[in-house]
């Protein structure tokens, strides 16, 4: 498969955390943390995920002080508008500058029972919007024993693709749903192992060339101290960071991965 430049991205799903003058704090703490480390944002990109709530102050901080920090939301409808209380249209996160949407986090496929059918509609509306849908797929300890590390995400990612087109710029987070949260990582290895499953479904629905470009993040208690060995695999493209994306300096060091493991 042609080797293309994907740049890495630092990806922090806030979940339901930090309010709104919360998130302008943070961002504006994330920011300087970057700026004083010298960070070059177009070697690592970094992108955070706030509530919903938080967005439109995400936004005008961003913008006010021409920040070079992502950001999108942790969710969307896969509906364009209409009689759906409670839910949030892709356009309306456009409007907003968002650059992406996470969809399929395990948090929404058990909780909320989100099939890989919804991730797929999701996925077509969010870039339809013009978003770029970080696609979230995983194992469950459960499935790992049953079925190994790769069956269930191969089978999740390739319903999620379904819709999209072969141009489309996309992401894909392979997160072990045993390694969320539980300070429980999987090895680089293993990240490596699913990552190049995954690439190859994205080769065999999209084409060669979206397999090439499209970034790859591992997630699933990420920190500081294992980042490194991730981003050495070469199918790791990154790290979707929930519980250690709420601090800044821990998530301002993951982002800052090559300064501190020689990479
Ligand atoms: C997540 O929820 O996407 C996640 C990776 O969480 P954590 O980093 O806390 O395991």
């Amino acid at each position: 498969m042609a080797e293309l430049a994907r740049v890495p991205l630092i990806a922090g799903n806030w979940k339901m955390n930090l309010d709104h003058l919360q998130s302008i704090a943070f961002v504006q703490k994330l920011a300087w943390s970057l700026k004083d480390a010298r960070h070059d944002f177009a070697a690592v990109e970094v992108a955070v995920f706030p509530p919903f709530t938080d967005l439109r102050s995400v936004q005008t901080l961003v913008a006010a002080d021409k920040l070079p920090i992502g950001y999108g939301a942790q969710d969307v409808s896969e509906h364009a508008s209409g009689a759906f209380t409670g839910e949030i249209a892709a356009s309306f996160l456009a409007q907003l500058d968002c650059r992406y949407v996470i969809i399929g986090h395990s948090e929404r496929r058990t909780l909320h029972g989100e099939t890989d059918e919804v991730v797929a509609a999701k996925s077509v509306a969010a870039s339809a919007a013009g978003l770029v849908p970080l696609i979230c797929v995983g194992e469950t300890a459960e499935d790992l024993e049953t079925h190994g590390a790769s069956a269930v995400p191969v089978s999740q990612l390739a319903i999620a693709l379904e819709g999209l087109q072969k141009n489309a710029d996309f992401v894909v987070a392979y997160e072990p749903v045993w390694a969320i949260g539980s300070g429980q990582a999987a090895t680089p290895e293993q990240a490596q192992q699913v990552a190049a499953a995954l690439r190859a479904v994205i080769a065999e629905k999209l084409g060669d060339e979206a397999a090439a470009r499209t970034r790859i993040l591992y997630g699933g208690s990420v920190k500081a101290e294992n980042i490194a060995g991730f981003m050495r695999q070469p199918d790791v493209d990154g790290a979707l960071v929930g519980g250690a994306s709420l601090d800044v300096d821990g998530f301002s060091s993951i982002a800052r991965y090559q300064k501190h493991v020689g990479v």
